[in-house]
């Protein structure tokens, strides 16, 4: 279905991005596995999708550094001519109640979530223009939708994605370029691990389907959103959260 399309995914060594890789490059897709932490962990999703037939390399880059995201795709493209699929889903969490969340705090998780998103799509919107083709795909979340307790700063992040998502599907559109956003409900990754038992049955309560997603869940809806079967399908948030968002 993605064969010869070209896919960076930022944060694919883990967690949800990892799923998004390994699901892409399974339907064909050459993979650019973006990490800024551990290279062993990008490596290792490199491996599992070569061991699977499929093609993929890996590159450092910290998505909140303007520069740096420009000197990434400014390689991808050098690389390979053309970039079809961009996937934002690099993203932190430093949660606190508004009373005790620090400047920084506030400042690190916008400038990796909502400024990192900007970044890629800022260098990656030129090739796509040129290429009067591309799907850009960025993760949210339902706490952009919702709101929640203790995560002003990731909060504020997400909501600003789907801004940013809407705007740039009214921007790209013309030129046969899509931008949606999928915003996951709780999903079991290293991100919500740290979670106490308390708090997932709370959690819980609130989800219809009862229990924490997987992050195949999130693959699935990324692998429908970057193939030609949504073509028409542009400045959508579309939940993946087990009915959370009703
Ligand atoms: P995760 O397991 O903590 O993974 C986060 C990923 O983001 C890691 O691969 C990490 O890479 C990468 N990352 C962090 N800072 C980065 C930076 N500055 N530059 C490049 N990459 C960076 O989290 P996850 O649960 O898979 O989350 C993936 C996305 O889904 C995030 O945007 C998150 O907000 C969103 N989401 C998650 C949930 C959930 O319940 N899990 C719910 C809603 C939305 P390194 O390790 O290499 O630094």
């Amino acid at each position: 279905m993605l064969k010869n399309k070209i896919v960076l995914i930022t944060g694919a060594g883990r967690g949800i991005g990892r799923a998004i890789a390994i699901a892409l490059a399974k339907e064909g897709a050459e993979v650019v596995i973006n990490y800024n932490g551990s290279e062993e962990r990008a490596k290792e999703v490199k491996q599992t999708i070569e061991e699977n037939g499929g093609k993929a390399s890996i590159y450092k880059c910290n998505v909140s550094d303007f520069a740096a995201c420009e000197a990434m795709i400014k390689d991808i493209v050098k690389e390979y001519g053309h970039l079809d699929i961009l996937v934002n889903n690099a993203g932190i969490t430093k949660d606190g109640l508004i009373m005790k969340m620090k400047e920084e705090d506030f400042d690190s998780v916008l400038n990796v979530n909502l400024k990192g998103t900007f970044n890629t799509i800022r260098h990656s919107a030129r090739q796509m223009l040129k290429q009067r083709s591309g799907k850009i795909i960025n993760i949210s979340s339902v706490s952009g939708i919702l709101g929640n307790v203790g995560q002003a700063n990731y909060a504020a992040s997400k909501a600003g994605v789907i801004g940013l998502t809407k705007t740039m599907a009214r921007e790209l559109g013309s030129r046969g370029i899509t931008v949606n956003a999928i915003a996951p409900g709780f999903v079991d990754t290293e991100m919500t691990e740290v979670l106490s038992e308390e708090i997932r049955e709370n959690a819980c309560k609130q989800i219809i389907l009862g229990r924490f997603g997987k992050p195949e869940d999130i693959a699935n809806t990324a692998v429908f959103l970057a193939s030609d079967k949504a073509d028409y399908i542009t400045g959508q948030v579309i939940s993946v959260d087990g009915g959370m968002n009703v």
